[in-house]
């Protein structure tokens, strides 16, 4: 892994997507809506991109295809200021809800609009909810074969919406039937035998930072690159309030207004790359050939169904 200066270097993302697109708030009626609700994408990639500026630190940000369909420039934004444009699919649809074909059209569309936009390849993939299950484990081998270096959609803790508990929680290799992707699981520590993530997104907002600092430096010290992720409408305080189950709500909407002063700690503490730099392996990776990466510059491989276990190839620890 990357050190600098005698500190692990680590990986910092972002999910780029719309506050109506999140997955807890999801219905085929709203999203018939997407295009009628306020957009407030521009105003909330613009702070954090002035806050990741003024501390002269990049990260990796996964943009929705629809997003970058609509809003170009923010995708240019985001690559002019030197942080790596990586893919969160087009449409934002649950893979467990997905067929193969849907999945495969939807990364690959995806990367399309992207790569249209940057005139470069696009490296790595992160699912709508983390929702790259035990049950939809044929989406790996699909990844590689659309051109995608890494993907970090395997939640390694149990969730009622997503989630392998099972899964490696430390980045590893992973072999699949079309070949080599990297897995980059979002943080989680281990306590009593119990993975708990504390990676970002709502678990982020939810404990107070010196409690969460002390599990990432744990992290730091066995050696473990940490993986965090937030969202843009995580750092909007005044976005419209959705409707949606309580549990939703509170996930959703609980301490938006710590988010900023929090991820300014974050950046204080820790040493941050974008993930294409910051893992080594991945790094040589992209470096290698990155024409090949293109989208359609694959040779379509034919392979049969395959189960985590028999793709999974982990690092030692
Ligand atoms: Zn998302």
């Amino acid at each position: 892994m990357n050190v600098s200066g005698g500190k692990l270097v680590h990986c910092l993302s972002f999910d780029v997507e719309e506050h109506f697109q999140v997955s807890a708030f999801e219905s085929p009626v709203r999203r018939s809506k997407w295009g009628q609700f306020e957009s407030r994408i521009h105003k909330n990639t613009d702070k954090i991109l002035g806050l990741l500026g003024s501390r002269q630190v990049r990260a990796t940000f996964f943009v929705l295809g629809w997003v970058a369909e609509r809003y170009p420039e923010i995708v240019r934004s985001i690559a002019a200021e030197g942080h790596e444009v990586a893919s969160h699919g087009y449409g934002h649809e649950l893979i467990t809800c997905q067929t193969p074909v849907n999945f495969r059209d939807d990364i690959r569309k995806a990367k399309i609009i992207l790569e249209g936009i940057l005139g470069q390849p696009v490296y790595g993939y992160r699912a709508p909810s983390f929702s790259i299950t035990r049950d939809t484990v044929w989406a790996l081998p699909i990844l590689v074969e659309e051109g995608y270096v890494y993907d970090s959609s395997l939640f390694p803790i149990l969730h009622d919406r997503y989630g392998m508990r099972e899964a490696n929680p430390i980045c590893h290799r992973l072999e699949t039937t079309a070949g080599p992707l990297w897995e980059l699981p979002p943080s989680t520590i281990s306590i009593l035998g119990i993975r708990f993530p504390v990676a970002g997104g709502g678990y982020f907002r939810l404990l107070p930072y010196t409690i969460l600092r002390n599990f990432l430096i744990r992290l730091e010290q066995m050696g473990q690159p940490l993986v965090m992720y937030l969202h843009p409408w995580e750092f909007d305080v005044d976005q419209p309030r959705m409707e949606g189950s309580l549990l939703s709500r509170f996930r959703h909407y609980i301490n938006l207004d710590k988010t900023e002063g929090r991820l300014k700690r974050l950046l204080s503490d820790f040493s941050f790359a974008p993930i294409c730099e910051a893992i080594r392996p991945i790094a040589e990776m992209c470096r290698k050939n990155p024409e090949s990466l293109l989208v359609g510059k694959q040779e379509p491989k034919c392979h049969a169904p395959v189960s985590y276990s028999d793709t999974h190839l982990s690092l030692p620890r």
